[in-house]
């Protein structure tokens, strides 16, 4: 089954030729709906904010017009606002026009990709650039030498690079800030205030998110002006994905995965579990089983990351394993399948979890594979996200009345008695876990610690 696409055509907007082809070379026929909306604003050069999720075509609809503009310069000719940029056409040295702040490096390399794709045909040449964290950040100094017309950075490696006077924020236009609601938590919060604050009071602003917490309605009160505000809730429900619950013992777990994996015809699967070290053990088990599968997640180096991520999407691998680092703007094509071996702990990252299957209008399916001590976490991500799904039991793999005995993963210190009272308050909060390893971004610690209370 397919989403309807909207009938309106590409060349409807303005752009020009070299754009055009571009697109017909993606192989886009029509407009996603977000890109019907956005794409005439972004050319007038209006801020944009819009409730969008990954895989609405929310790239294409900030990265298409952000070329033309870029390209034709006539927004920025026209305006008064622009003034400050003395109407050259391409970056200075040091300098950027295009900003786009996204939360992970795999994001940032996939974006950065769209706009260098997209702009292939364009003359003088528009240059494209993509930094992160983890790895050196000399290259990237040198690279931000001769000028970038467009950058796709993550909010930390872009202060290191500021603060070495590697980059100049005065011929910024645009600033595009994608899944602002993960880049408003945490430390991404405050890296995104020092950020702002470093760039000219007039530009153009572009925001991208998937819910509309009290802080993001701040940050546009205080930041946006005027936005035009496209609302996609709409759009989002007709998004086919079918979700299914299967309740079974946690030492069953890895039997029913390998059971679901064998009997289902499904092309890739996406499995996602919540730390790092079940990643890696996972990984293990289902080699026993004769199933292969690749793991990622944040432990890896980069480099494996990438090669990872890579032969996944090139549909190399079949199998990948992975904590919620894959969970958002991750764009893979026709997922069949999501599986949930661990719940997310945030209701939030079911929702982005579930996205990965169901893209572009195609159908896909997420399971979660639920144990008793995850029944009422479940009940909670429901609730949170107005669902009501129905659980399931699969022959041979029915969960037992009581829950079996959780395995202990460390021997247990003896407790001084003074600890021992804080600890008795600690585990009353605290949901129990069969793999105790650690979170794999701190942004997951401090969403697990407010919904289990243990935060104020
Ligand atoms: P995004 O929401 O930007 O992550 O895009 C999700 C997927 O939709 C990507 O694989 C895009 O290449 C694809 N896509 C974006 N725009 C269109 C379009 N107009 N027609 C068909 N596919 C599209």
């Amino acid at each position: 089954m397919t989403k309807p696409l909207p009938k309106a055509d590409f060349s409807s907007f303005t752009f020009s030729t070299n754009i055009l082809a571009a697109i017909k070379k993606f192989g886009y026929e029509h407009p996603t709906d977000i890109q019907l909306e956005a794409i005439p604003t972004i050319l007038d050069g209006k801020d944009v904010l819009a409730r969008a999720e990954t895989g609405s075509g929310k790239t294409a609809a900030f990265v298409l017009p952000l070329l033309e503009n870029l390209s034709t310069q006539n927004i920025y000719r026209q305006s008064k606002s622009y003034n400050h940029f003395n109407g050259t056409d391409r970056a200075g040295n040091n300098c950027v026009q295009v900003l786009v702040l996204v939360p992970t490096r795999e994001l940032a390399i996939q974006v950065c990709d769209v706009f260098k794709q997209m702009s292939e045909n364009i003359q003088p040449e528009l240059k494209c650039l993509s930094v992160y964290g983890g790895v050196k950040i000399n290259p990237q100094m040198m690279a931000l030498r001769s000028g970038t017309d467009i950058l796709v950075t993550t909010p930390g490696r872009l202060l290191d690079l500021a603060s070495q006077n590697a980059i100049k924020f005065n011929q910024i236009k645009a600033l595009v800030i994608d899944e602002v609601d993960r880049l408003m938590k945490g430390d991404f919060q405050d890296e995104i205030n020092r950020i702002i604050k470093l760039l000219p009071n007039k530009r153009q602003n572009l925001m991208f998110t998937a819910t509309f917490p009290d802080n993001i309605r701040l940050l546009v009160r205080k930041e946006m002006n005027n936005p035009e505000v496209i609302n996609m809730d709409e759009f989002l429900e007709e998004v086919p994905i079918e979700q299914r619950v299967i309740t079974v013992n946690h030492n069953k777990k890895n039997d029913l995965l390998a059971h679901l994996l064998s009997e289902n015809n499904w092309k890739q699967v996406l499995i996602f579990c919540s730390a790092k070290r079940t990643c890696d053990n996972l990984v293990i088990k289902l080699e026993k089983r004769g199933i292969k599968a690749l793991a990622m997640h944040g432990n890896k180096e980069q480099s494996a990351r990438s090669a990872v991520l890579k032969d996944f999407k090139s549909g190399k691998s079949r199998i990948l394993i992975a904590t919620d680092v894959a969970s958002r703007g991750i764009d893979i094509e026709q997922l069949a399948c999501v599986i949930n071996y661990d719940l997310p702990r945030s209701p939030n990252d079911y929702v982005h979890r579930i996205g990965r299957t169901g893209r572009a209008g195609q159908t896909g399916q997420a399971i979660s594979l639920i144990a008793h001590h995850e029944y009422h976490h479940f009940t909670v991500i429901e609730k949170r996200n107005s669902l009501r799904l129905e659980r399931e039991q699969l022959e041979g793999f029915q969960p037992d009345e009581v829950a079996p005995p959780m395995p202990r993963s460390k021997p247990k210190k003896k407790a001084s008695p003074k600890n021992k009272q804080n600890k008795l308050k600690k585990n009353t909060n605290k949901v129990q876990s069969v793999d105790n390893s650690e979170p794999d971004t701190q942004e997951e610690s401090i969403v697990n610690a407010h919904i289990w209370g243990k935060r104020k």
